[in-house]
């Protein structure tokens, strides 16, 4: 397939010389940014907050908060307050202490930031749950990682099964009539006080305990720990280009990684502006926000950059988006299609961004200061390596698809599985390699190209077929809104092709359309990758951070058990 190259457009960045970079890199010298350098004493909410505070930038705008209700902002100052208010709160209505796992599930508020932040400040390893988990999917994890306080809602608090989890302690409601037996947060927080003594931690203590998306599996819990914040910090100035100046939009929940990495720390750290929007997912809403707060850099997900490209562009019209001067992608494969719409639209290419939870910060990224390959993840970042292994760590040369992996060693790599070290240990090959568990090649020039995952890799008739190239064929064709593909097992082929589609619009679902995708596909991809099957659904099987689950589509064709749904979309 030819592949679009974009040049760099250095006019709106600050401009970053890769090459110069990647050279030069050194981790230590990004932490004498911090405090710490000099005591090692550290504590993730004082550096995101109360820094910029102590070096006279208090009254600057930290958080502009937007939902159906409320629309408030909050300076560094203000936020400084509440965060050492909600630390007060939790650490006197509970006996939460350093290194104990509390967790948040509620929707997203300003609370829930002065709760997450008061709850760093504290030393308390933070476990944020998305508001749509269910009984089953909240009682694995806290189960899993003993936590012993949980802050919540009256909405959801039904849905913490208390009697089955003797860890659990205490259960804090954010909300305004709060049961005898629990504790009531807002009528503490009135009378807190606004100041709090920071637990100074090591750089090694815990910060944050994620369970990943599940879009392959059970979900794992990660930790990662106050060190991983020189990575959170360096690549938002590097990838996101933060300044000072910029007002940032992250469109994550930080029930999921990105919404914590780059929906809090990244930004917070670099003393940019934050805009948090609460509630659902609405073309309207979106575009309004982009033009409401005049935001410059923006990091979303394929899928919500898709379901905008189906709204159709005349919606986007009827708003201001000029502020934007630098837009970002994470979650999935970027599909060069949606690259192209975004430049109709926004007047900018997105950037893709590679990375995982168990990374906890980019690893494979387009960097501002370089041309884009449509469809290719970029190159990493300074300060990691990555390669192209077979199944024994070795390194294959370019073009050759196989394990995308990581040199062990950078700041915000996760310590630990929580509570199954096994797990941990099978990331890693000799070498120093982690595996990702993604699959991909490397081209001459040093860019990486994902494929799928290692799983989701189809072998047709002696090829290897990557399933994301497949899908990026067929929602360029205009009927195709989404696409899933998977192998199946074939007795004369090995696996065939089958596609599953979303269609746009519009469109009816018919024999000859089917017919006519597959030419598509034939022609403008390859013979042996269209798919010989297609079958059409109103919506794929996702994750709630938007992932299609290729893993669910295959289990229903194969009627094989689907296992762990607990982050499957309604
Ligand atoms: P689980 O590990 O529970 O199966 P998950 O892997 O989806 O779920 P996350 O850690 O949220 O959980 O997602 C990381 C994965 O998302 C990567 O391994 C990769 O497959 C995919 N991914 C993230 N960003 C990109 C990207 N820019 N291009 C392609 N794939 C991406
Ligand atoms: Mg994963």
């Amino acid at each position: 397939m030819k592949t679009e190259i974009y040049e760099v457009e250095p006019g709106d960045y600050n401009l970053q010389d890769y090459d110069e970079h990647y050279k030069n890199f050194d981790w230590k010298e990004v932490e004498k940014a911090f405090s710490w350098h000099e005591t090692g004493k550290v504590n993730m909410g004082y550096e995101c907050i109360d820094r910029h505070v102590d070096s006279g930038r208090g009254d600057k705008v930290a958080l502009y908060y937007k939902d159906a209700e409320r629309n408030e902002s909050y300076t560094f100052e203000e936020m400084k307050r509440n965060s050492n208010k909600a630390a007060n709160v939790l650490k006197n209505t509970t006996d939460v202490a350093k290194g104990d796992r509390l967790f948040i599930f509620m929707p997203r508020s300003p609370e829930l930031y002065f709760v997450l932040l008061g709850a760093l400040k504290i030393g308390a390893i933070v476990g944020p749950l998305f508001e749509a988990f269910m009984e089953k999917a909240v009682k694995d994890r806290l189960e899993n990682s003993e936590a012993s306080v949980i802050v919540t809602t009256n909405s959801l608090v039904g849905r913490i099964p208390v009697d089955e989890l003797p860890n659990l302690k205490h259960i804090v409601i954010v909300d305004d009539e709060v049961a005898d037996q629990h504790i009531d947060f807002n009528k503490a927080f009135k009378e807190a006080a606004d100041t709090f003594d920071i637990e100074w931690l090591d750089k090694e203590d815990g910060l944050i305990l994620h369970y990943t998306s599940g879009s392959t599996g059970q979900p794992k819990g990660v930790l990662h720990v106050q060190y991983a914040m020189v990575q959170h910090y360096i690549s938002g100035q590097y990838v996101l280009d933060l300044t000072e100046d910029d007002i940032y939009w992250c469109t994550a929940d930080p029930g999921w990684v990105t919404g914590t990495s780059y929906g809090i720390f990244a930004p917070w750290l670099n003393g940019a502006t934050n805009v948090i929007a609460g509630g659902r997912f609405s073309p309207e809403g979106w575009y309004s926000t982009i033009e409401e707060f005049k935001v410059t850099v923006w990091y979303s997900a394929p899928t919500a950059f898709r379901m905008l490209m189906g709204a159709g562009d005349e919606l986007s019209k009827n708003y201001d988006l000029s502020s934007l001067r630098h837009v970002l992608s994470v979650g999935e494969p970027l599909n060069p299609e949606v690259i192209k719409w975004g430049y109709k639209v926004f007047g900018k290419r997105i950037h893709d961004t590679w990375w995982m939870t168990e990374t906890g910060a980019h690893m494979i990224v387009n960097y501002p200061s370089m041309d884009i390959k449509s469809g290719s993840m970029g190159k990493p970042i300074p300060g990691v390596e990555a390669a192209i292994v077979d199944n024994d760590g070795n390194v294959l040369p370019p073009n050759r698809m196989g394990n995308l992996a990581l040199k062990e060693g950078w700041p915000s790599m996760m310590r630990d599985v929580w509570n199954n070290r096994p797990k941990y240990e099978s990331y890693f090959l000799p070498g120093g390699w982690y595996i990702s568990g993604d699959s991909a090649y490397m081209d001459e020039d040093g860019y990486f190209w994902f494929q799928g995952r290692v799983d989701d890799v189809i072998m047709t008739a002696g090829e290897r077929v990557g399933p994301f190239e497949v899908e990026s064929k067929l929602v360029e064709h205009p009927a195709v809104a989404e696409a899933g593909v998977i192998g199946k097992p074939d007795p004369v082929r090995g696996e065939i092709i089958k596609a599953f589609i979303a269609l746009r619009e519009g469109f009816a679902a018919t024999d000859e359309l089917k017919e006519e995708i597959r030419v598509f596909v034939k022609n403008g991809l390859a013979a042996h990758a269209a798919p010989r099957e297609i079958e059409f659904k109103d919506k794929l099987p996702k994750t709630r951070s938007g992932k299609i689950m290729r893993r669910v589509l295959k289990a229903w064709e194969l009627d094989l058990p689907t296992g762990d749904l607990s982050t499957l979309e309604d």
